[in-house]
């Protein structure tokens, strides 16, 4: 018997900031761009429960939640708190936490002489599968959920909701349902009564336009979507009809990818203030992130790196990503600069902008550090 839970930190940006400063406890907080009264580009990375009341959301546009803050102190209520994003401190917390998770889990050895690493999967700064087979039981993997929740709590001082079923399509679906600070339960033969009245938009994969598609068969909970034949699903939803058929009942058996630690990397990025295609603009960013991450990387440890990525993100919103290995390793800032420049030109040309596009974001990350 197979028994997967699917963890996620609550709000998890916000509540870090909130964690460090007791004064905004139950203030609204929205982590992201920084508003500029209300002039602002980029967008909100995650709001708490208190700004979610007022409408905001992870990838609200900062200028949008602005407004929103505007309308309600005009009622009386607290303005947003609006605080930019410290993504680096987020990645340290986030390594913490994992840890806990894997702190409580067990390997199951292939045979006798080998052993196994425990399986989980992080999908994201804070969210995590992880494989409790090895408990045995729901009621079992149940305890083992709460004594994770405990552990978050008393050694990071956040809270978690978790999700446990019997795969991750429904461990995820499941983490989804009671938040914050939520654990739900959901045992084989619970599935299909569990999945019946959700929204059809529970289902990872299922956006915006999968709905609307749906809802002209009137299909809007999971459970109308059970009335469609998978060839039906196929004709509307193409190939992904008969993965959708599947996932209607609660069927997955996609595998905890247990992965090696990702290789160290540390970046930056900045949405420009304006859209610009300006060499004497972008340039400067583009070589003061590199100069930055040879701090970072110093203060982290590191003497030096060999991957450089640059991230450039165009005022339509294509993101494109060149990654340059050098033959040996270095720490030069000097050599970074040189090559996160010549990296940078053809964007500025047709070489990489043909449509002469103007730049809304650059970024620079460094890789595989030692
Ligand atoms: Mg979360």
């Amino acid at each position: 018997m197979r028994i997967i839970a699917h963890l996620d930190m609550d709000a998890f940006f916000a509540s870090v900031e909130e964690r460090e400063r007791p004064y905004l406890k139950g203030q609204p907080i929205a982590v992201g761009a920084d508003p500029q009264g209300g002039k602002g580009r980029g967008v909100v990375s995650t709001a708490n429960y208190p700004a979610r009341e007022y409408g905001i959301r992870s990838a609200t546009p900062i200028r949008k939640a602005w407004e929103l803050s505007e309308q309600a102190r005009k009622k009386g209520l607290p303005p947003v708190v609006f605080i930019s994003s410290g993504f680096r401190k987020y990645g340290d917390v986030s390594a913490k936490i994992m840890s806990i998770v894997f702190s409580h889990l067990r390997g199951v050895p292939k045979n006798l002489f080998e052993k196994e690493s425990p399986a989980m999967e992080q999908v994201s700064v804070d969210e995590c599968y992880f494989d409790l087979s090895f408990a045995g039981s729901f009621k079992k993997a149940e305890e083992i959920g709460s004594k994770i929740k405990k552990d978050v709590v008393e050694k990071e001082h956040l809270t978690a909701t978790i999700g446990i079923g019997p795969n991750k399509l429904v461990a995820k679906i499941a983490s989804d349902f009671e938040k914050p600070d939520g654990l739900t339960i959901v045992p084989p033969d619970q599935v299909l009564n569990f999945l019946q009245p959700l929204s059809v938009r529970k289902i990872p994969g299922v956006g915006p336009k999968a709905e609307e598609k749906l809802a002209r068969l009137r299909v809007r909970t999971i459970a109308d979507g059970r009335k469609l034949s998978e060839e039906k699903l196929k004709s509307v939803m193409g190939k992904w009809g008969s993965e959708l058929y599947r996932k209607l009942r609660g069927e997955d058996d996609s595998p905890v990818v247990v992965e090696a630690p990702p290789a160290k990397s540390i970046g930056e990025q900045e949405t420009l203030p304006e859209d610009s295609l300006s060499m004497k603009v972008l340039l400067p960013y583009v070589e003061r992130q590199a100069k930055n991450l040879i701090g970072y990387m110093g203060k982290e440890g590191f003497k030096t790196f060999r991957t450089i990525v640059l991230t450039v993100r165009f005022a339509d919103f294509e993101t494109v990503s060149r990654s340059r290995t050098l033959p040996e390793p270095t720490g030069s800032a000097e050599t970074l600069r040189r090559h996160v420049t010549q990296m940078f030109f053809p964007f500025l040309d047709r070489q990489e902008n043909p449509g002469k596009k103007k730049i809304r974001l650059v970024g620079v990350r460094v890789e595989k550090l030692l």
